[in-house]
């Protein structure tokens, strides 16, 4: 059996343990390094406080292991949108990149709303492709904001996500679908829905779609 030596029977360090004491009750102090001779008791005493503290769900791949409930205070890592395949033609290369995509962790919506506009609109600029379209898939819930501020106070995730799809839907030459994925229950808030409507795109349930209509929606 492992036994971990109880932090309150710590004696001496005061600095050491206030600091780490301060650091459990508002991590967004962001972290502290102890350094010090062997033998000062350093990873008893940071043994002792990670015993005491309750667990908590990281977000998964985060190198920094953020708190998956504390949007606030998550690293840039976890806050920003990833193009992981730039526009190709290349079919094979596309669907690789689609098998391997990573899921889970955080949903930063309006920052990848910003990112796919970004694409679409170079796309344009470039007349490579006369309709770029966007297609977003989602159940139109965001856990992660870019932290836009209006009238001093953060703008809530919905309103910063419903005021993204405005300006893509503002974008005549940018044509988009929506799929949507969010469950039928009594619960369901209809984001995706009103996104879509912002957006001026297609809305397409998730349900029982098949590629084939996918192609549809988008050619049409
Ligand atoms: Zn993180």
């Amino acid at each position: 059996m492992t036994y971990t030596y109880p932090f309150t029977a710590f004696i001496g360090q005061d600095l050491m343990r206030l600091g780490l004491l301060l650091n459990a009750v508002n991590s967004k102090i962001g972290g502290m390094l102890i350094r010090g001779e062997k033998g000062t008791g350093k990873s008893t005493v940071v043994r002792a406080l990670a015993a005491i503290l309750p667990e908590i769900d990281v977000v998964e791949a985060c190198p920094f292991q953020c708190n998956f409930h504390a949007a606030d205070l998550m690293c840039p890592y976890c806050r920003k949108a990833e193009v992981l395949l730039p526009p190709t033609k290349s079919i094979n290369l596309a669907e690789r990149k689609l098998r391997t995509m990573p899921t889970g962790g955080t949903t930063p919506l309006c920052a990848g709303m910003a990112l796919g506009l970004k694409i679409a609109k170079k796309a344009l600029q470039r007349k490579r492709v006369p309709w770029p379209r966007i297609v977003l898939i989602t159940d139109g819930r965001a856990n992660i904001g870019l932290e836009k501020i209006k009238d001093g106070t953060p703008l809530p995730l919905h309103e910063e996500v419903l005021s993204m799809a405005k300006s893509i839907g503002k974008e005549n030459h940018i044509r988009s679908l929506v799929l949507d994925t969010e469950e039928k229950q009594p619960a369901a808030l209809g984001m995706a829905r009103e996104i879509a409507r912002r957006m001026n795109a297609r809305r397409v349930p998730i349900h029982g779609l098949q590629p084939k209509s996918i192609v549809e929606a988008l050619l049409e």
